[in-house]
């Protein structure tokens, strides 16, 4: 049996949130026991709206952010503590591609420069072999060898993103946790990038935790895709079921809000306010406010991600009777 690449249990993190300085620091609970394996060449798409902790997991999952409770095993074994050496060397292995390439790229180096710096950082390959990989890594990402002498500044976003993929892969990593890659970039741009990390990891074999607020891109990338709200999940199944058939309320608003062709917009979930203060959480399950399907147990008692078929998981009260329509 083949054993998960990256493995969470129970993870938290909690947040001090002080309101002016003399105010009383308020804890934020930004991920809240989030257990989820990633398969080696599996791509897990995060989905949720702005503040539900989707880019804090993240973090974590590679050590980044430590965790406060739970664990993180990756192969197999616990991940190291942040900045020590075992932490820097498994780093090699599990990149992170964040979603503003300008600010992840340092402007003073060329392209090529930036490459190659995990090379070395690394020590991967005999020296005179790393050009040649650096060449490699750009032709691979699509950019072009004359662009080696380019400063980030002089490349378009999409480019620019381009170089970063291409430095993320160049210790050959076997995860890769892509931080909304593509939110930055036109949209035209995004599909291509999308595609091109799509191939690459497909070639490579590398597992992707693909982060994004946007479904319609998550929907061409994930192989199966975890929905969080307020820092827990509350549905996770395969991308065609998450997208076909999705039982969690708060899904379904999210799933009904992506425009497809040639469907009219009648029948639709909208989904009804804002997201609450993750400061202070609803009681009972955290959606209930927003919710078309709330019951009197919705308001007292947080309903549990349990298994509610082969593969998918949800945490609501009344997921059995949740295919009643919903749409406003
Ligand atoms: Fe809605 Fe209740 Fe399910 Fe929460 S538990 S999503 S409030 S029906």
């Amino acid at each position: 049996m083949i054993a998960p690449l990256i493995k969470a249990e129970g993870l938290e993190r909690v947040y001090k949130l002080r309101r002016g300085p003399f105010g009383k620091a308020v804890p934020v609970r930004a991920v809240d026991g989030v257990s989820l394996a990633v398969m080696p060449g599996e791509t897990l798409g995060i989905v949720g709206e702005s503040g539900s902790g989707k880019s804090t997991l993240g973090r974590m999952l590679l050590g980044i952010d430590p965790a406060q409770s739970g664990a993180v095993t990756f192969e197999g074994s616990r991940m190291p503590a942040l900045g020590t050496a075992e932490w820097r060397a498994l780093r090699a292995r599990m990149q992170l591609v964040y979603q503003d390439p300008l600010a992840a790229l340092d402007r003073r180096l060329t392209i090529a420069a930036q490459i190659r710096e995990p090379l070395d950082i690394h020590g991967l390959l005999p020296r005179d072999a790393r050009s040649a990989r650096v060449q490699d890594l750009m032709i691979g990402v699509g950019l072009r060898r004359d662009q080696a002498g380019s400063y980030p500044h002089e490349l378009s976003g999409g480019q620019r993103q381009r170089a970063v993929i291409a430095r993320a892969l160049a210790t050959s990593p076997k995860l890769l946790v892509c931080d909304e890659p593509v939110s930055a970039l036109d949209v035209s741009i995004q599909a291509q990038v999308v595609n091109m990390l799509r191939d690459l990891q497909e070639k490579n074999h590398i597992a992707m935790i693909f982060i994004s607020h946007d479904l319609k891109v998550v929907r061409n990338i994930a192989d199966r895709v975890a929905v969080m709200y307020l820092g827990r999940i509350v549905e996770e199944a395969s991308s065609d079921v998450i997208f076909q058939a999705p039982k969690h309320p708060y899904t379904k608003a999210l799933v009904s809000s992506v425009p497809v062709p040639g469907k009219p917009l009648t029948g639709r979930m909208i989904l009804q306010g804002e997201p609450p203060n993750p400061a202070n959480r609803p009681s009972g399950c955290a959606f209930h406010p927003r919710c078309p399907l709330a019951g009197d147990i919705c308001r007292t008692a947080s309903p549990a991600l349990r298994e509610i078929g082969e593969g998918r998981m949800a945490a609501c009260h009344m997921v059995e009777g949740a295919d009643a329509p919903m749409a406003a």
